[in-house]
């Protein structure tokens, strides 16, 4: 796909969602690495719901360095996956604490390092928490990235993410991200896609589109 087609396609996905932006509630970038880092494979809601509790008893990565790992555990257990993130959340704070004065680092390598942190993760702290031009990919991005032919099926994650980088200006990736990821949580649902009232039903390429 042209860079010009995949303009139009974001350009129609902003009248959908004009205020298309990042659903996670955080204050500092600390909170934002926490919530971006607990928002796997749960909804943004119910990370919202568990961090307002977390954050007003461990504001920072000290006070999470220190926290006994049970009572962490009880304020996650609403989330998918607690044990393991509450685990990670306290080894990322004290390496934090250890490594970078209590601070969040603002390269790709070193948050990549912390405990529970991947690529996607790193991005969205690099893009939404300093600015920092990046185009993370998560579930819904990929998947309509690829319905919509602006990727194709067979490529990975990384590839996806290079290949929508390579389309897009770069002072679009920000944008862009939220757009995409707005289209696959509310329009292009993984098992059911609203496809009969979709503003991309004509350019879309995927092959199970139904007007039913
Ligand atoms: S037509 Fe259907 S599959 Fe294609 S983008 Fe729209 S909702 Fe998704």
């Amino acid at each position: 796909m042209s860079s010009d087609e995949v303009k139009l396609i974001l350009e129609k996905i902003q009248t959908l969602f004009p205020n298309a932006k990042c659903e996670l509630i955080y204050h500092n970038v600390f909170e934002l690495l926490i919530a971006v880092s607990l928002s796997a494979q749960t909804t943004d809601k119910a990370v919202n719901k568990v961090t307002p509790i977390l954050f007003a008893k461990y504001p920072d990565a000290y006070a999470l360095a220190q926290a006994d790992i049970l009572d962490v555990e009880q304020i996650l257990a609403p989330i998918g996956l607690f044990k393991n993130k509450s685990r990670n959340i306290i080894n990322l704070s004290k390496k934090l604490v250890e490594k970078y004065q209590g601070n969040v680092p603002n390269y790709q390598s070193d948050l990549e390092s912390l405990p529970g942190v991947g690529r996607k993760t790193a991005n969205v702290v690099l893009t939404e928490g300093f600015n920092i031009p990046r185009l993370p990919v998560d579930t819904h991005v990929e998947r309509v990235s690829k319905r919509l032919g602006i990727v194709e099926n067979d490529k990975s994650v990384l590839e996806t993410e290079l290949t929508l980088m390579s389309l897009i200006p770069e002072e679009n990736w920000h944008k862009a991200h939220h757009l995409l990821l707005f289209m696959g949580r509310y329009q292009c649902f993984a098992k059911k896609p609203n496809c009969q009232n979709c503003i991309l039903f004509e350019q879309c390429k995927y092959d199970k589109k139904t007007l039913n």
